[in-house]
């Protein structure tokens, strides 16, 4: 952050009286910018025992499989983002049945909270940004091919459940980059 929103003069690092953090403040109108952790909201969205997917059309991670998921939106819940996410990216209308996820990522400032889902139709498409999207049965899941490590650790968490039809709320930390393995 380089210019204060609010009056488009400079910001300086520094710590305001009464916190214990540096905050970008106003060196003209001393409006305190705080910036905080951003939550990104996605499905596992299942059809008849198969999960679906979505391959990026976009950066980072162009042509990695992805579950549907993005930054959610002013003025939305949880819930909605993680509905219009999947319409979104891959053109599915879902019922939410349950938070399944609760990923914190700290390096990089983010929550990222995935809901279990079922296809409401069947149907599914490749929105604009995605290359393509498909069902694919447990033991066809591209584990070399996955986009970001929490898409990666809520699909391993929901295979287990899978195993015995019981999901649980999961709760993790995700606190550097994973290896690419399985
Ligand atoms: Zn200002």
């Amino acid at each position: 952050m380089k210019y204060c929103s609010e009056c488009g003069q400079p910001v300086e690092q520094r710590i305001p009286e009464g916190d214990n953090r540096h905050r970008y403040v106003c060196v003209s109108c001393d409006t305190i910018h705080y910036q905080n952790p951003r939550i990104v909201a996605g499905t596992v969205p299942v059809w008849e025992g198969r999960i679906l997917l979505c391959r990026r059309a976009i950066e980072p991670r162009y042509g990695y499989w992805t579950l549907p998921a993005g930054f959610m939106e002013n003025a939305e819940t949880t819930v909605e983002a993680a509905e219009r996410e999947t319409r979104e990216e891959a053109l599915a209308n879902v019922q939410i049945e349950g938070l399944f996820s609760i990923i914190d990522v700290p390096h990089i400032n983010q929550v990222h909270m995935f809901y279990r889902a079922t296809l409401i139709d069947g149907q599914f498409g490749a929105g604009e940004e995605s290359l393509e999207s498909r069902l694919f049965a447990v033991d066809d899941i591209p584990w070399d091919e996955l986009s970001f490590p929490t898409v990666r650790k809520t699909l391993e968490l929901f295979l287990d459940d899978m195993k015995t039809q019981t999901y649980r709320l999961h709760q993790k930390d995700i606190r550097r980059p994973m290896a690419q393995h399985g």
